[in-house]
């Protein structure tokens, strides 16, 4: 047994629906700490790796582990949600007419009724807690402006904010620099490589200008399965992967 177990283990998990795999015995480990960049063609089987990995979605064949004890093909979203993994969707769903704050009030509070919990008061060390993730996410200026005046790049942050207040130690982020400018793009590499610091991250994206930037292990998924490894430019010099990407 390893001094420390992978922050996420998945070992040979297969997903069906009917009949057409979309994952194939997919084998992926994450190190504490880590962080990783997944990339790989439309198909691949990106998306349903990050549902099996929040419990969305059961493999029908596989290992799947975060921090060597909890079986995520066992738990329901909602406790692998509070066990630590938080998950960013593509699109931002943002509370358009609350402030920036707020936003982070109710995320903090978790699915509740809104105005229950914008009228109880709020802990000082929660107050804390918020300032600091708007530190991080670059929207201490916003604090109190309604989210729905944000910049589309703006609100992929908000929404980062709004899982870092929920304190994840794995946060899975799906595409964040889609539709973003070139500097929200190079400021979210910044964000990520900050986040990083005290959390694993893996981060599905298409933009190979902001993978390079992370700088980071690259994995890229091909027929729902690994299909390469290594630096982003170990794996772009990779004959197969040049094959998946151009040879069609
Ligand atoms: P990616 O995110 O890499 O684009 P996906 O994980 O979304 O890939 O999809 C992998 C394959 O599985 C695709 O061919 C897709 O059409 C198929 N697929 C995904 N989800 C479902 C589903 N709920 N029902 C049927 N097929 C699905």
């Amino acid at each position: 047994r390893p001094a420390r177990d992978p922050i996420l283990y998945l070992d040979g998990i297969s997903v069906t629906f009917d009949g057409f795999k979309a994952l194939n015995a997919l084998s992926l480990l994450l190190e504490p700490g880590e962080m990783r960049a997944i990339i790989g063609p439309n198909g691949a089987g990106k998306t349903t790796m990050m549902d099996v990995i929040t419990g969305k979605t059961r493999p029908q064949k596989g290992t799947a582990r975060f921090k060597g004890n909890l079986d995520l093909t066992r738990h329901d979203e909602a406790t692998i949600a509070r066990a630590g993994i938080g998950r960013k969707f593509q699109k931002p769903t943002v509370f358009e007419n609350h402030t920036v704050f707020d936003n982070l009030v109710l995320a903090i509070a978790g699915p509740r009724d809104v105005f229950s919990t914008l009228f109880r008061s709020i802990k000082p060390r929660q107050i804390e807690r918020i300032d600091a993730v708007l530190e991080t996410v670059r929207l201490t200026a916003a604090r109190d402006r309604p989210a729905g005046d944000l910049s589309h790049g703006q609100k992929q942050w908000l929404e980062i904010g709004m899982l870092l207040v929920q304190e994840p130690e794995l946060l899975l982020v799906d595409e964040p620099v889609a539709g973003m400018t070139d500097l929200e793009t190079e400021a979210t590499a910044d964000l990520l490589r900050e986040i990083n610091k005290t959390r694993s991250v893996m981060v599905v994206e298409h933009d190979m200008t902001f993978v390079r930037a992370l700088n980071v292990k690259v994995t890229v998924l091909h027929e729902g399965s690994v299909l390469a490894e290594g630096s982003l430019d170990q794996v772009q010099s990779n004959e197969r992967v040049i094959e998946v990407y151009l040879g069609r």
